[in-house]
């Protein structure tokens, strides 16, 4: 099977489905992961007309972003995912990038990978970039070569359930028994995400996540999906 992963920044796929991923790879599935947003927020606009200043503060940011990526790296290594694009669109600004261009973005993905199924955030998302890319994803897989069968969405803790009305309905649960550990060794690449529990990109949570949706699937710890689509040939 072939697995196209899209999602708005780094982090947001080991989040949503880093255990989901390996349990893919380890049934020789190909998985190719594309990150669509850069991760980083260029503060250049906010700061005054100072060239030193801003000069500065676009070095600060592009070391950031080539940070980020390393890390990115790092932990798709460890997830054996197959191939990695980044496409740097601008970070919690995706809706000021008209549409279209996103979406064939998308469209030459597909084209590139032929996936099978595939995962992106969910469309009710707190974050901008995780809704913009949904409605891209969806529209980039609009029924007309139906080379996608199957569409699915991921939640990314911290911007899933701090929207509301919460509207995440799971109804595909992912065994990631034997795969929450590496996960959670992946999410610890992110040192700048990773934050100390209550919050809910914590190593604790992660867990009790795994452990919650285990809960509702009869698993020791599992991974949830909203089924947004699927087309039987
Ligand atoms: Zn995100």
């Amino acid at each position: 099977m072939k697995i196209l992963v899209i999602a708005a920044h780094p982090d947001d796929e080991i989040l949503g489905m880093g255990g989901t991923i390996l349990r893919h790879r380890s049934k020789k599935d190909v998985v190719n992961v594309a990150y669509l947003a850069s991760g980083i927020t260029s503060r250049k606009r906010s700061i005054d007309n100072f060239d030193s200043e801003l000069e500065k503060n676009e070095k600060k940011w592009k070391k950031q972003i080539s940070e980020l990526r390393k890390n990115a790296l790092s932990a798709s290594k460890l997830l054996k995912v197959n191939n990695t694009d980044f496409f740097d669109f601008p970070d919690n600004a995706l809706d000021s990038i008209p549409l279209l261009k996103i979406i064939k973005v998308i469209e030459n993905l597909i084209k590139k990978y032929k996936p099978d199924r595939i995962y992106t955030n969910h469309y009710n998302d707190l974050n901008i970039d995780h809704r913009t890319v949904y409605n891209a994803t969806l529209t980039a897989c609009r029924p007309l070569n139906n080379i996608v069968k199957e569409l699915f969405c991921f939640e990314v803790l911290s911007s899933t359930e701090w929207n509301y009305p919460y509207r995440f309905n799971p109804n595909y649960f992912v065994n990631i028994k034997n795969h929450l550990d590496k996960k959670i060794q992946a999410m610890k690449f992110f040192k700048t995400e990773i934050q100390k529990f209550p919050h809910p990109r914590s190593a604790e949570n992660i867990k009790s996540v795994a452990k919650r949706w285990g809960t509702v699937s009869g698993f020791n710890a599992a991974e949830a999906f909203e089924m947004i689509r699927k087309i039987e040939k």
